[in-house]
């Protein structure tokens, strides 16, 4: 086991000295390299294998904000409230096809439901699907989640990130799918819930111990206590499989191979079942909004260790 940690490490290492060889490119949106605390030039990885040891290289220490990554907490949530007959009400279950933030297959048909939970509008009408009585009541059930999967209790949001995701787009995707009767509830009481999430922020560390309460089948790996039910857990897998990389999930299903959820953060949090959780940052994004540094570690980390779900081994 020893041998083995060491070896990862030698390798995440490796792989870490590689990105900081290659030149920068992509792009980082303007509001949140104007606002979080973060090192834009931070490249990081963790790994948290399911009997519970952690091997990180890289800038490790600083926080960044989950983004899209968070869109995992209203849907597990939801599905926890009512259970999936009724949550698929909402949303559908289709493959992104478009950028993330997109109206135009809810007007394609009337009266259309998102795409599903893991773009823009999906998310924010599970936010809206979810128990509580008031943004904060839901807020508070959403936090306490991610504490559990990140196994910091005090994990909280940062101030600056949630005050500049108060944007018109996002608002205006609340407002068309209350119009078409899938949210039935205050703006107030559903939008602060969708910037707050996204606003949560995480080391890379706890970012792989998330990942690796859902490659275990949603149990902590350090306590074996139940976090997420495991037959929600094989739901978000699959959505994390069919839009985690939201246009780019195709060929990152080709090349990676591994249930996988990206934040324009630069984040990335990856679950290979029964196996290991990865975590990666880097901030500079491509066309599809995902970390480029973070795929093309997790595209090394993949082969290396012969990781894909559908390799023949
Ligand atoms: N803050 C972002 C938004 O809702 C989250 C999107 C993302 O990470 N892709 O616009």
């Amino acid at each position: 086991m020893k041998n083995m940690q060491e070896e990862m490490l030698k390798y995440l290492e490796k792989i870490i000295e590689e990105e900081k060889q290659v030149a920068r490119k992509g792009e980082i949106p303007d509001y949140i390299e104007a606002v979080d605390n973060n090192d834009h030039g931070a490249v990081t990885v963790s790994l948290t294998s399911i009997d519970g040891t952690t091997v990180r290289a890289g800038d490790h220490e600083g926080r960044f904000s989950l983004q899209s990554i968070s869109k995992l907490f209203p849907l597990a949530l939801s599905l926890m409230d009512y259970g999936s007959e009724e949550v698929f009400n909402y949303t559908g279950k289709a493959p992104t096809g478009n950028v993330y933030h997109s109206l135009i297959q809810m007007e394609m048909q009337e009266k259309e439901k998102p795409l599903n939970p893991m773009v823009n509008s999906g998310a924010i009408v599970m936010c809206g699907l979810m128990k509580g009585d008031s943004a904060d009541e839901k807020f508070e059930r959403v936090l306490a989640l991610a504490r559990d999967l990140t196994g910091n209790q005090e994990l909280t949001y940062n101030e600056n990130v949630y005050q500049a995701e108060n944007q018109d787009l996002n608002r205006s995707l609340f407002y068309y799918n209350r119009h078409n009767g899938y949210i039935d509830g205050e703006f107030e009481d559903v939008m602060p819930v969708y910037w707050k999430m996204t606003s949560i922020e995480v080391t890379i560390e706890e970012l792989s111990n998330m990942a690796a309460v859902i490659a275990n089948h949603g149990k902590c790996v350090h306590s074996g206590k139940e976090i997420i039910p495991s037959d929600i857990v094989t739901t978000l897998k699959a959505f994390m499989v069919t839009c985690g990389m939201y246009d780019e999930s195709g060929s990152f299903a080709l090349e990676v191979g591994i249930p996988a959820k990206s934040g324009v953060s630069g984040s990335i949090v990856a679950a290979i079942p029964g196996k290991l959780g990865i975590g990666v940052m880097g901030p500079d994004l491509n066309k599809y909004s995902n970390s480029i540094a973070g795929i093309r570690m997790l595209k090394k980390i993949s082969n290396k260790w012969r990781l894909s779900l559908f390799s023949e081994d």
